[in-house]
């Protein structure tokens, strides 16, 4: 509704929401006098407010309530939704169906109760557009994401990405067909309505498949070209801190093509600028960076400096902690971790995905060393002090590996949300990489402990030397 990307308007998450820092369509409705009004659950009622004149609040779907919970909500929902189009005649209605994202987290979107419960939603938007006069409304159906087969999304799987644009009745042009971005969705309401555009927009009134003439056409692209470069001259300045970054990109232009060109040219600034803000605090984190990677390899060298552990027992434990996380990452997918948030399709599955991903990389971990252990009592003949030593190196040195990954990952790309949002693979990958040093970094000793019970079972071979 505001056309900005998360990173602007500051809502990248559906946890704690509050009214938009952007414009939107709704406050520029209200800033025109048109009514608005919002049936949705509370956290999008919290986004808008306080320019939503006419709410009707839908209670928060549980995700795991029966199918026939959440028709019955949908049936209820249909009649408030019904008597907020009767309600306003001019103006914007906005109305959530939430009841196919719950079906999705319920049950994923290759099941019957996905399929029934968009079929139901089809048959809800259809009873709503048949009550609308399409010679003066315009109606626009979209979706803010899809579902993966076994259900869940937030991270970017095409299926997850992709959602259809429908629009049909006054200003649509008939039979258009194309693609678009979902910040075109609110410069496109803003057409449609005669409203400015959101200032933080990043997107475009789809002209193409808006009855309009060829000259309002231009007057669309032009104004665009206006509110991008006022919004690119005030981000700019504020990701370079200094504000005074002026845009240079022209109005000037006069035929359409030249119009997307500086429209292109614009967004690639903003995205010299947002790349030339992030190298400025990449060289920030680095000391920060380095603290966290160089304290275990300083504390394996000095361990060997002083003796206490032999060359050839370092070399062991790296080159099977080497292939430790190397395994760890190899049955991530087996153990159904992805590193995305679609692969936690419930919020109360995260602690669980979480564990999984601990107990996955302690199972490597014990791999590992059980695999160091076997070689250095077999070939070796190695004692119950070698092989405990040999145990927690390998561990050690497991975790070190993992640490010196996330210290990688943190310099480079950072992972907390802050002015710009994480790459999401990356920064989902951190804190399961955290978790798994963690686990395995306090272990560490424990593993030690196995030391005995194969000096024990495991017989050197006869021609390993005796220690
Ligand atoms: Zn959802």
């Amino acid at each position: 509704m505001s056309g900005a990307w998360a990173d602007v308007h500051g809502q990248a998450t559906n946890y704690d929401p509050r009214p938009l820092r952007v414009e939107h369509v709704f406050g520029l409705a209200r800033a025109q006098g048109l009514p608005t009004a919002l049936a949705a659950g509370p956290k999008a009622q919290q986004l808008f407010a306080p320019h939503v004149q006419k709410a009707a609040t839908l209670a928060e779907g549980a995700e795991t309530a029966p199918l026939e919970d959440y028709l019955a909500v949908l049936a209820s929902q249909a009649e408030e939704d019904a008597r907020l189009l009767q309600a306003s005649t001019r103006g914007l209605t906005v109305l959530e169906i939430h009841v196919v994202d719950d079906a999705g987290h319920g049950w994923g979107s290759a099941s019957e109760e996905y399929a029934r419960a968009a079929a139901l939603a089809d048959d809800a938007v259809r009873r709503l557009a048949s009550g609308l006069d399409l010679g003066r409304a315009t109606l626009v159906v979209t979706g803010d994401h899809g579902h993966v087969a076994e259900g869940g999304h937030g991270g970017p799987e095409p299926e997850v990405m992709g959602v259809p644009l429908v629009m049909a009745g006054a200003g649509v042009r008939a039979g258009a067909r194309g693609d678009c971005l979902q910040v075109d969705v609110a410069p496109t309401l803003s057409a449609l309505l005669g409203l400015p555009l959101p200032a933080a927009s990043r997107g475009r009134a789809l002209v193409e498949a808006l009855a309009i003439a060829d000259a309002a056409r231009l007057d669309w692209l032009r104004a665009t070209v206006e509110q991008r470069r006022a919004f690119a001259e005030r981000y700019r300045a504020w990701l370079s801190g200094n504000g005074v970054a002026p845009a240079t990109f022209s109005a000037s232009a006069r035929d359409e093509p030249m119009l997307w060109r500086t429209l292109e040219d614009g967004e690639r600034e903003m995205a010299e600028a947002r790349e030339a803000r992030q190298e400025h605090e990449r060289r920030g984190r680095l000391p920060w960076a380095l603290a966290l990677a160089v304290p275990p390899l300083l504390v394996l060298g000095g361990l060997r400096a002083a003796g206490a552990i032999h060359g050839r027992e370092l070399l062991l434990a790296g080159g099977a902690a080497v292939a430790g996380v190397a395994l760890y990452h190899g049955l991530l997918p087996v153990a159904g971790l992805r590193y995305s948030l679609t692969a936690v399709n419930k919020d109360e599955w995260l602690a669980a995905y979480f564990r999984r991903d601990m107990a996955l990389s302690l199972a490597a971990a014990a791999v590992a060393v059980a695999g160091a252990l076997g070689f250095a009592r077999r070939r070796w003949g190695a004692g119950v002090r070698t092989l405990g030593r040999v145990a927690w190196t390998t561990a050690a040195a497991f975790a070190g590996l993992l640490l010196l990954k996330v210290a990688f990952v943190y310099w480079r790309h950072a992972v907390i949300v802050d002015w710009h949002l994480p790459d999401q693979y990356r920064a989902f990958g951190f804190y399961l990489d955290v978790l798994a040093l963690m686990a395995v970094g306090l272990a560490g000793p424990l593993f030690a402990l196995v030391a005995w019970p194969v000096s024990r079972l495991v017989a050197p071979t006869a021609a390993s030397p005796p220690r």
